[in-house]
């Protein structure tokens, strides 16, 4: 099977640009994964419960009903949605080709979104699969102003800049953050490191972890407390806590595309400033894999707008080149099996 554009990955990015490409009548196929990346298709807003900073939704969304409405806009337009997790690529030559899971025979594709999104790092305490989201978070932007933790005690796992960012942030709303840090120093720049260690409402504890995730016994029950380990004497406490936010990393789903598309230290695919351009002339990367800093669903939403521009106007010069070479080459494919025409988007 060829198709023009696949979609890989099915969260706010995949979705937004399946949303554009297939208005724009470029009948985009998209992947969205079976359990890829241990996260339900759908992404990484199915595994929470509201969304309140979603713009649209005054009184907030449950992120599985935000995620099965993009769905159902991808379709609506006429997007190809496969359930099936994209688990093999080569993108050495065009047409590029692309492996469902359990197939031997590739899809091929002119041109290649990648938007397989990241997972936040857990660190699987015990308690912590009872207490998420019920005060357990891996955001701090995304959750921290639920009423659960206003002006309560708040706690932050990490040492780096993220978890100086996620703490000062929280601030605002907790009674106090305490930061645990597992060494002996923060990793975060000097910079950061200065001001958070200067927060009147922060305290950070070096050498101390979280062992255990302690609160309210019943079903639906809220976190109040954590048990800490002193790792260096080894002395354990009990503190107070009604939130606890882990800021100890994200893994980006790039393992198949390593060695081709250009990726940082962290495996986060890298961009050209500003666009949806990798390093690979037709494939395009969105959303979280390519994105450290923001990490947001709207943040994401755009850059899959973005892609979708970019193939878009990458699949129109395509063509024109074809006609220039009297449809010579494998761009033809990129006319899709009935040679019909498409426009290109006016804007770019
Ligand atoms: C608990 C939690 C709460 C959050 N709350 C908010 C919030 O309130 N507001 C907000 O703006 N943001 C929130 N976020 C962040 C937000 O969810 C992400 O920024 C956003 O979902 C990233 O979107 P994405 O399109 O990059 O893809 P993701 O949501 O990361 O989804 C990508 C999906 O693609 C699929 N996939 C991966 N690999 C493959 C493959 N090989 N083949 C096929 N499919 C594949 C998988 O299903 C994967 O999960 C939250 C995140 C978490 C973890």
């Amino acid at each position: 099977m060829h198709s023009k554009v696949v979609i890989i990955g099915s969260g706010p990015a995949a979705h937004t640009a399946a949303v554009y490409l297939s208005r724009a009548e470029l009948k985009p196929v998209l992947y969205e994964g079976m359990l890829a990346n241990g996260i339900a298709a759908g992404g990484q807003l199915t595994t929470t419960t509201d969304v309140e900073n979603y713009p649209g939704f005054p009184g907030g969304i449950g992120g599985s009903e935000l995620m099965d409405a993009m769905r159902a806009q991808s379709e609506r337009f006429g997007t190809k949605i496969i359930s099936e997790t994209i688990e093999k690529v080569d993108l050495s030559s065009r047409p590029f080709k692309l492996w469902p899971e359990y197939t031997d025979e590739p899809v091929t594709a002119s041109a290649i979104i990648i938007a397989t999104g990241a997972s936040a790092r857990r660190l699987h305490l015990p308690g912590e699969a009872k207490y998420w989201q019920n005060g357990i978070s891996a955001c701090a932007v995304c959750d921290g102003a639920v009423p659960i933790f206003r002006q309560k005690p708040l706690v932050v796992i990490g040492g780096g800049d993220s978890a100086a960012e996620e703490a000062m942030f929280l601030a605002k709303y907790g009674s106090h953050v305490t930061v645990l840090v597992r060494g002996a120093k923060l990793r975060a720049s000097k910079t950061m490191a200065k001001r958070l260690l200067a927060h009147p409402k922060v305290t950070v504890r070096y050498n101390t972890v979280a062992t255990e995730v302690t609160g309210e016994p019943e079903d639906r029950g809220l976190m109040t407390g954590l048990r800490l380990r002193d790792v260096v004497s080894g002395a354990e406490e009990d503190m107070r806590a009604n939130g606890l936010f882990y800021a100890v990393g994200h893994d980006p789903a790039t393992a198949m595309f390593k060695g081709v598309v250009d990726m940082d230290a962290e495996s986060y695919i890298v961009t050209k400033p500003g666009t949806s351009y990798t390093n690979v002339e037709g494939v395009f990367a969105a959303g979280d894999v390519q994105d450290k800093r923001y990490r947001q669903a709207i943040t994401s939403a755009g850059s899959g707008c973005i892609a979708a521009l970019e193939a878009e106007k990458f699949l129109a010069e395509a063509e024109d080149e074809d006609v220039e070479d009297g449809m010579e080459g494998e761009n033809q494919a990129a006319k899709g099996a009935g040679g019909e025409e498409y426009r290109s988007n006016p804007l770019l």
